[in-house]
């Protein structure tokens, strides 16, 4: 059967071999039957520049993703928080598109918003300005602009004072915010929604303005390997791939 699959928060690190080899495994052997796997963000637990491509590691998934791309299945590419620097020269080698956040596609017949989340947790305040930040075009310009090294080197402090304020944030917070979803689907006209980024999987009925729309939270692959299936007859369901 005709389907696409879709996953988001793999957090892929040297650091973390396991999450590497569920992936690489993923890529080899399930992914292929796909016509399309979207990535919605953070396949990589961080991203200093598309000059660090050439890092062992980072080869290890770039082939992999290549090796996909050649065999047929498109291979849709969106920014997450973690690797929001994922250029064209990164999408180019792995054989992907980049989508903008959030992308509206027509899954089989059913309109669709895929976004990789963040956006969405517009409780958490501190997080919003730090993000309009980094996604201003010259901020970045100027980071790209400083050596590799030093780029990693404010990455490292930025993810170890993300650890800290975790542990004194809200649940409440840290999740999407209810206002923020009912939004985007009605600017949206409606649509289902993929997500991620909160880690927490889910399935959600909503109902809005006499619509009825699905909202998807895809999981991390901190555990296991886990995608959402969608097929051109209209089933949607989880997959979990053994470790
Ligand atoms: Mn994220």
């Amino acid at each position: 059967m005709r389907h696409s699959l879709f996953i988001s928060d793999l957090h892929l690190s040297v650091e973390q071999p396991q999450s590497a080899q569920l992936f690489l495994r993923f890529a080899q052997h399930t992914a292929p039957q796909a016509e399309a796997l979207y990535i919605l963000g953070d396949l990589f637990e961080a991203w200093a520049g598309d000059d660090d491509r050439d890092d062992p590691f980072h080869q290890r998934i770039i082939n992999a993703l290549q090796t996909l791309s050649s065999g047929g299945t498109r291979i849709l590419l969106m920014h997450g928080n973690r690797d929001l620097l994922m250029g064209q020269d990164l999408a180019g080698a792995c054989g992907a598109t980049l989508l903008p956040d959030p992308t509206l596609i027509d899954l089989y017949g059913r309109p669709t918003l895929l976004s990789h989340g963040d956006q969405l947790c517009s409780d958490d305040h501190a997080y919003q300005a730090y993000r309009k930040q980094v996604h201003d075009p010259a901020w970045q310009r100027q980071f790209l602009a400083q050596p590799l090294a030093a780029r990693k080197a404010f990455i490292a402090q930025l993810r170890a004072r993300s650890r800290n304020e975790k542990q004194v944030k809200s649940d409440e917070i840290m999740d999407v915010n209810n206002e923020a979803v009912l939004g985007l689907l009605r600017a949206h006209h409606y649509p289902n929604l993929i997500h991620g980024h909160t880690h927490r999987p889910g399935h959600h009925v909503l109902h809005l303005d006499g619509y009825t729309c699905e909202r998807w939270v895809l999981g991390d692959w901190d555990s296991r390997a886990n995608a959402l299936y969608c097929d051109a007859a209209g089933t949607v369901k989880w997959e979990i791939f053994p470790g």
